[in-house]
């Protein structure tokens, strides 16, 4: 049988006598594109971290595994930590990038565990590195970025390059806390249709974070929502109702099905107008003056 990608069993966790997380249960499946919604509050960062082993459980039940192997269990990180994380990549709302560092180098990071140390300690790419890091900006559309400072990028570009870096790494898991929370509707969109895009293509499990209700609806097959630490509801987004979603949050929910759930027009694509050739000499001359 199929190890599910995310293992999460009994899973409590207690920030100064209160409960963040309370005896939560669920498997992703590979390739599955779950959301994970709830109010501020609610746990959604907490849960992600500890997929990751970024914090420790309660001791007691407490249990984690990622494609089968351990990350934590009853309150202690698994040894072999790094070697699961390279299997998972982060994206966050403030996207983390290196403001002054161009963007394609930024993008580069993503590799850095899997470089022999050497390398990875002065950052020596080789040409085939800076061609997967122009790969992955050109599958985002952004490629024309790739020598820029990453701070004179707008917030949806940072974005972009911040999933680019995740498709350099090659996990096989993205996690993905509140990706879409500081973007315009328009720059949302093209996010979370990125975030399916590489899901589908690419068979990566995705868990995304969102506040609002109406993106887990259009571009997540299953929802997970999350209420002071307690899985209140697990299944098809498309039951996701207003009455459900009152039911669920309370006075919270008009908070959680924001007026733009009434706009449900599809983002036209872009089209990906640049050269790639061009711009992998522009990076190359680039890393050269610079590395
Ligand atoms: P969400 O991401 O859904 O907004 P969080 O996971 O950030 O929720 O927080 C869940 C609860 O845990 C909140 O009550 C928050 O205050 C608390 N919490 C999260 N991280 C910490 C921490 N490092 N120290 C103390 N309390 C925390
Ligand atoms: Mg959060």
């Amino acid at each position: 049988m199929t190890a599910p990608a995310i293992r999460l069993a009994h899973l409590r966790k207690t920030f100064r006598g209160r409960r963040a997380l309370d005896d939560v249960n669920l498997n992703v499946m590979p390739g599955e594109m779950v959301a994970l919604i709830g109010a501020s509050g609610s746990g959604k960062s907490t849960l992600l971290r500890h997929v990751s082993g970024l914090v420790a459980a309660d001791r007691g039940e407490s249990r984690v595994e990622v494609f089968g192997r351990l990350v934590q269990n009853r309150g202690v990180i698994s040894a072999d930590i790094r070697k699961v994380r390279a299997d998972i990549s982060f994206v966050f709302q403030q996207f983390n990038l290196v403001d002054r560092l161009p963007v394609i180098t930024n993008v580069l990071t993503g590799m850095l565990h899997r470089l022999p140390a050497w390398r990875s300690l002065l950052r020596r790419f080789t040409p085939d590195d800076i061609a997967c890091g122009v790969k992955a900006l050109t599958r985002v559309g952004i490629v024309e970025c790739a020598c820029q400072r990453a701070s004179t990028l707008s917030g949806g570009q940072q974005q972009r390059a911040a999933i680019s870096r995740a498709l350099v790494q090659q996990a096989r898991i993205i996690l993905a806390d509140e990706p879409i929370a500081s973007l315009d509707p328009e720059s949302s969109r093209r996010i979370m249709e990125l975030l399916a895009e590489i899901n589908r293509e690419s068979s990566v499990t995705v868990v995304v974070s969102l506040h609002q209700v109406e993106y887990a609806m259009r571009y997540c097959a299953r929802t997970v929502a999350l209420r002071a630490g307690v899985v209140v509801y697990d299944g098809p987004s498309s039951q996701l109702n207003a009455q459900l979603l009152r039911e669920l949050y309370g006075a919270q929910s008009d908070e959680l099905l924001s007026s733009d759930s009434r706009d449900t027009g599809a983002a036209p694509t872009r089209p990906i107008d640049v050269q790639p050739a061009y711009a992998s000499a522009r990076v190359n001359a680039w890393v050269e003056a610079h590395i």
